[in-house]
């Protein structure tokens, strides 16, 4: 242990209200995340162990944690449920790694507006189910709902059920204020308000340590399951459009090819194996859903309200598609893009044409900036980086884009463009670069940002 670590370690033990973990063991649990889809990421990343794990429990004691960080310049990173895909928790730098768990209230609910004020380590399933009381529901949701906290998913998440009608997190209108606490000698609590937010969306924790958040909410509905069943892969594009285009509520539009439904639970398979569209909407829209189907000869089966369900739609979509098939085999990885508007099937049919089987296709309905779009997470047959280059680099000639879950950067992961406003909300709230070292590559160039 360095002599820093050491002096921190010390300090900590004279604090209230805080648990410090720091056996071997939670220490390498706890600074992992999901990065391990990623074989890239694997090898670079399981060395990564942080040198103390803090749970604070209230913001006086999280400042004094900081401070010290600050005075002891020993890294900081950020963790709320650890799921993450792209090693955003993960200490590149060892240091602290500091569990938002306790910061799990919902403090209010606006019933004019719909804004719910609520800490950021709270679960979304929690948040959902208060939401749920007062007749309203998260707007977005990944996957791991029941698993991510709040806070985790608007600092590392992006998007998922909801986005078809929601768009993502970065849209203007989702993410309404928050609440950060700054890495400086005397650190600040700062309330931001829906545009000052901007750059601390999805920065992976690298410029404020976010303590709470104002988001919009939906009115809750009942979302109905509905499964659709499509011998053409063609047909099941056709069909998710002029659903995603039609005048009904959609909360979730995915479709898997018939090589994935494969390797899918029984209760999701069923016995015959077809390509299949999946949707959550309400009662009304099923009936509308129902009749296209009807029109275009296809198999229709509406499993019930989705709360009735034991087991959900929400654990064969967005990423938990790609959970299910490593459950199978851990030689799939996957990727993320945009796929080009009105060209998506000649992008999936090229890349049948070059790599075959080997890239398997799951869409996701989408809105992006309001216009019905196709995104796609393809599973990957992992053989090397060089065969991953090529895909990545023949999805892009046609016309995708790329969020590329092999990179460890905010950058790498999003637009591939560094956000000269997330830097310099580094530079204001993060001067020494102590939050989640290495995370931001703009920060390596922070002094074009300098005023
Ligand atoms: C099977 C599977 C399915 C998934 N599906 C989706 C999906 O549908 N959509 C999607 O967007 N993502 C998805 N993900 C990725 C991940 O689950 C989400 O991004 C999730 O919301 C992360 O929340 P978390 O609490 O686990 O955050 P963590 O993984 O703990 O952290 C994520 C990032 O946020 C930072 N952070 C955490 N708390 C704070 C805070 N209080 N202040 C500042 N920074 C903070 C961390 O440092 C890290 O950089 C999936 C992952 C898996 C493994």
């Amino acid at each position: 242990m360095s002599n820093k670590i050491e002096e921190l370690s010390n300090y900590l033990k004279n604090l209230e209200n805080i648990e410090v973990i720091n056996n071997f063991s939670d220490l390498k649990r706890l600074s992992r995340d999901f990065y391990n889809y990623s074989p890239i990421l694997e090898k670079k990343l399981n060395q990564c162990i942080a040198d103390i794990v803090v749970r604070p429990k209230n913001v006086s004691v999280l400042i004094s944690v900081v401070k010290k960080c600050w005075e002891l310049s020993i890294p900081l990173t950020l963790r709320g449920g650890g799921t993450g895909n792209y090693g955003q928790a993960v200490p590149l730098n060892k240091g602290v790694v500091m569990q938002m768990n306790y910061f799990n209230k919902v403090e209010e609910i606006s019933t004019d507006t719909g804004f719910v004020k609520v800490q950021s380590g709270c679960l979304m399933g929690d948040l959902n189910n208060e939401l749920a009381k007062r007749g309203r529901e998260l707007r977005l949701l990944p996957s791991t709902w029941r698993t991510a906290t709040i806070g985790g998913f608007i600092s590392g998440g992006s998007g998922g059920i909801g986005s078809v009608k929601w768009g993502f997190l970065r849209d203007p209108g989702n993410l309404i204020g928050l609440e950060a606490i700054t890495m400086e000698k005397e650190p600040r609590n700062i309330k931001f308000d829906a545009e000052e937010s901007e750059p601390l969306n999805h920065a992976y924790g690298t410029n404020g340590i976010i303590t709470s958040l104002l988001l919009s909410t939906d009115i809750k509905r009942d979302w109905y399951s509905i499964v659709v069943n499509c011998k053409e892969f063609q047909t099941a594009i056709q069909v998710m459009k002029i659903c995603s285009g039609a005048a009904i509520e959609l909360k979730l539009g995915t479709i898997l090819e018939e090589a994935i439904v494969d390797q899918m639970p029984l209760w999701f398979k069923g016995g015959n194996i077809f390509h299949k569209v999946i949707f959550q909407t309400t009662l009304g829209g099923s009936k509308t859903i129902q009749s296209i189907c009807k029109k275009y000869n296809l198999d229709f089966h509406n499993l019930g309200k989705d709360s009735d369900l034991d087991n959900g739609l929400s654990d064969v979509v967005w990423n938990h598609t790609t959970l299910q098939m490593r459950a199978k085999d851990k030689n799939w990885t996957y990727l993320q893009m945009l796929l080009p508007l009105d060209k998506e099937l000649n992008l999936i049919n090229s890349i049948r044409e070059e790599f075959g089987k080997k890239v398997l296709w799951h869409l996701e309905a989408v809105s992006q900036a309001g216009v019905p779009r196709l995104a796609a997470l393809p599973v990957l047959k992992w053989t090397n980086e060089n065969e991953l280059n090529q895909i990545i680099d023949a999805c892009k000639s046609l016309g995708a884009f790329i969020f590329n879950p092999h990179s460890i950067t905010v950058e790498g992961g999003g637009l591939g463009v560094i956000d000269a406003d997330q830097v310099k909300a580094k530079l204001e709230y993060d001067p020494k670069g102590l939050l989640n070292p290495g995370k931001l590559e703009g920060w390596e160039v922070k002094e074009n940002f300098r005023n």
